[in-house]
């Protein structure tokens, strides 16, 4: 216990030595992957793309799967048990009864909380013998992560990065580079993909899912390379619960357990990071505890989107899952958060979403930069633009908490900070959001 609970302690005893996988607990079963044909999808055909460890993971019944010792000293190594924070004054700000704590994933070298999967996803690559690994990147968040995590685990790196992002975060671009990365603006001259998107549109500015596809065509076309993967699969959602193991305990020692859970959703690993082990225990006890899923309302797939199969990038490459979904083709306009531009959604969290268990909400850029600024004003800390979704349903809670007199525990995730994502945040500040 530190300073009248604003810090938790962070000794490496609050890191877990196992990941918590939600599927055995999961209302209904994740409906199995497909091909185009219908034919259901078996491990084996994933492993041209991925690595035998991580395919094992994606299929695992198991609940709790053990963190090798190498990759949990590496975990040590960036910074993890990440801070658990009071946001004190912004409660005072607000004036609200409620408490909030936020788990602070921004420590970590690259920023956010896609690290934790990196590292677990390069460490198993290198054990398998593999020489490189080839991704796509939205802001840049998900790339810097896995071009840090092959630097530490000696393998090279492809980047196809949203040519939006690669505009606008010039320095992200520098990050992967710096790390030993080579970085492609998608859609690229590299993949025939890109090459027909060009073809058509010389200025496309690009998607998340243009940018898988190009990634997997080339991990496809070229030999000892897999395709690593941000969000959206099973294996991810399972690597980032260590941010939710940590907080329980971080939260136990303090006394303390939530009301309310919040996170942003891109693909929804950051927020299955935070929210599982709690979800966990509604399932298994039934408690009143709430979890709120913040998109943004530029690429609404929970709250507009319908809940069927679809692919998971642009050209139809990977096979077709069940989740909620604003179409393949869909393409979210330009803002800021990018990481948040993707048009479907991990399938466990759908499951969840469907049974009324995570409630889905969206909100506007205005709405969450000033949501951002108010952060930065009051906590010190500016938010990325994706978390600053997950601040903007804090302060609203925090509100509705004041209106109705009730004190609530709120916990919620910031999945990262937002010193590289300052072009979002001067557009605001001149008044052009
Ligand atoms: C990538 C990213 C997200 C969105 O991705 P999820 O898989 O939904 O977590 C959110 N916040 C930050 C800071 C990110 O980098």
């Amino acid at each position: 216990m530190v300073d009248e609970h604003i810090r938790s302690s962070q000794t490496p005893d609050i890191l877990p030595s196992y990941w918590y996988n939600i599927l055995p607990d999961l209302p209904e079963p994740i409906p199995p992957m497909r091909l185009g044909t219908g034919e259901i999808v078996k491990p084996e055909m994933l492993e041209k793309l991925f690595t035998h460890t991580v395919v094992k993971q994606e299929f695992s019944m198991e609940r709790y799967i053990s963190i090798p010792s190498d990759l949990r000293k590496t975990y040590l190594e960036i910074g993890r048990p990440t801070p658990l924070l009071r946001a004190k004054r912004l409660e005072e700000y607000l004036n609200t009864p409620a408490r909030i704590y936020y788990k602070y994933e921004g420590v970590t070298p690259t920023g956010s909380h896609k690290v934790n999967t990196a590292l677990a996803q390069a460490y198993y690559a290198s054990r398998e013998g593999i020489d490189r690994l080839t991704t796509e990147t939205g802001a840049g968040q998900w790339g810097s992560a896995l071009s840090l995590a092959g630097s530490m685990f000696g393998l090279k790196i492809t980047v196809y990065m949203v040519r939006i992002s690669y505009l606008q975060k010039p320095y992200r671009k520098t990050v992967m580079e710096l790390y030993g990365a080579e970085i492609y603006p998608s859609p690229s001259d590299k993949t025939e993909i890109g090459r027909k998107i060009l073809l058509e549109n010389p200025d496309h500015p690009g998607s998340l899912g243009i940018a898988i596809s190009e990634a997997i065509w080339d991990a496809i076309h070229s030999e000892n390379t897999k395709y690593s993967l941000g969000s959206v699969l099973n294996h991810v959602l399972l690597h980032q619960t260590v941010i939710g193991l940590e907080a329980k305990k971080q939260l136990e020692e303090i006394g303390v357990y939530p009301d309310i859970v919040i996170g942003c959703v891109g693909g929804g690993s950051n927020f299955a990071g935070i929210s599982y082990p709690f979800i966990r225990d509604k399932l298994k006890e039934s408690s009143n505890i709430r979890f709120i899923a913040v998109e943004p309302e530029a690429a609404p797939s929970m709250t507009k989107g319908e809940y069927r199969y679809d692919f998971g990038d642009s050209a139809g490459l990977t096979p077709l899952i069940k989740m909620y979904t604003l179409g393949y083709k869909y393409i979210p306009p330009p803002i800021h958060a990018g990481g948040l531009r993707y048009h479907g959604l991990a399938p466990s969290l759908s499951i969840l979403v469907k049974h009324g268990i995570v409630e889905p909400r969206a909100y506007t850029q205005k709405q969450i930069f000033e949501a951002g600024k108010l952060f930065a004003r009051t906590e010190g800390i500016i938010p990325a633009p994706e978390s600053a979704h997950a601040v903007k349903a804090v302060i609203d809670e925090a509100i509705k908490a004041r209106e109705e007199n009730k004190e609530k525990i709120i916990l919620f995730n910031l999945s990262g900070h937002g010193l590289l994502d300052l072009k979002g945040y001067r557009d605001f500040l001149d008044g052009k959001i």
